[in-house]
């Protein structure tokens, strides 16, 4: 799933190419992507695009006092199309081709929204106003904020009783982190995904607020100036412990673990982050038995 480094390098790219652009045709393939229906995504026809931003994991593009709101979710993903072709795109089950934009001019340039696999989650809409979508209205303090300060931090943190891995990953906290960098923010601060975020103390809350910061940021830089179709590439280059179950830790050598759960999975190492002890995982134990 593309979370903030990706979005954040995604909204870049597509400013350079679409703001001052105007947009000729919105055709949804996938009309279960599509949130809401009035205005009707043609209203944005004729409009020139503006600024294009990013609200915690969504993407904003304005176009003449519109938004198209976009939301990738676990699987989908943006192409962009120097020429797009002229037939219509024909919706079937197979096609992940959820919506496509394209500009004036005789290029036919434009994007093309896809998503792959049958758990669809990729949402679009359009809106005068971002707040009318429920996820950005929930959205809670974005972490690249310069406003965004240790002591904003620790208020969250501050009598919260949750595993400080679910507390990262809910938006409606911190916007734009998810499954992927919380199990790196968690791995560069050495802290256990299960530790209580009530509990921390005031080291450990500049250490992990440090490491949100670092990770996030260094991530954007590696992904600036990456074209649509590099990011998931460098994405996966750049992780230490996500998604490398089995793989040596880069910091000290320890085998990569991890915990499933019904629909995802963490990694971590244990040397790194647990003390040396490796967490329960009900999968693994069921297996045992
Ligand atoms: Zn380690």
């Amino acid at each position: 799933m593309p979370e903030l480094p990706e979005v954040e390098a995604l909204s870049a790219y597509l400013s350079e190419r679409l703001t001052g652009r105007v947009i000729a045709r919105v055709q949804p393939v996938a009309i279960s992507a599509l949130k809401t229906y009035d205005p009707p995504v043609t209203a944005l026809e004729g409009r020139t695009v503006g600024p294009v931003t990013r609200r915690g994991k969504f993407l904003d593009i304005e176009a003449g006092g519109l938004h198209l709101v976009v939301h990738l979710a676990r699987a989908g993903w943006l192409r962009w199309k120097d020429s797009l072709p002229a037939e219509p795109p024909r919706p079937s089950p197979k096609n992940p081709l959820a919506l496509r934009l394209r500009l004036e001019g005789e290029a036919g340039d434009g994007f093309e929204l896809t998503e792959a696999g049958t758990k669809k989650g990729l949402a679009v809409y359009v809106v005068k106003d971002p707040a009318e979508v429920p996820g950005v209205a929930r959205l809670g303090p974005d972490p690249l904020d310069p406003g965004f300060t240790v002591e904003a931090f620790a208020a969250l943190m501050r009598g919260d009783r949750r595993r400080i891995k679910g507390l990262l990953r809910d938006q409606s906290t911190l916007a734009g982190v998810g499954n992927a960098y919380s199990d790196e923010v968690l791995h560069v601060a050495r802290m256990s995904p299960y530790k209580i975020a009530a509990s921390l103390t005031e080291e450990e809350t500049v250490r992990l607020y440090e490491a949100l910061g670092g990770t996030l940021r260094d991530a954007v830089e590696r992904s600036r100036g990456l074209a649509a179709g590099e990011l998931k590439a460098e994405k996966k280059l750049g992780l230490r412990v996500h998604g490398r179950t089995g793989q040596p830790c880069p910091v000290c050598g320890d085998t990569v673990r991890e915990v499933s759960f019904a629909d995802s999975s963490l990694q971590y190492c244990p040397t790194c982050q647990t003390g040396g002890k490796p967490l329960a995982d009900r999968r693994m134990s069921r297996l045992l038995k």
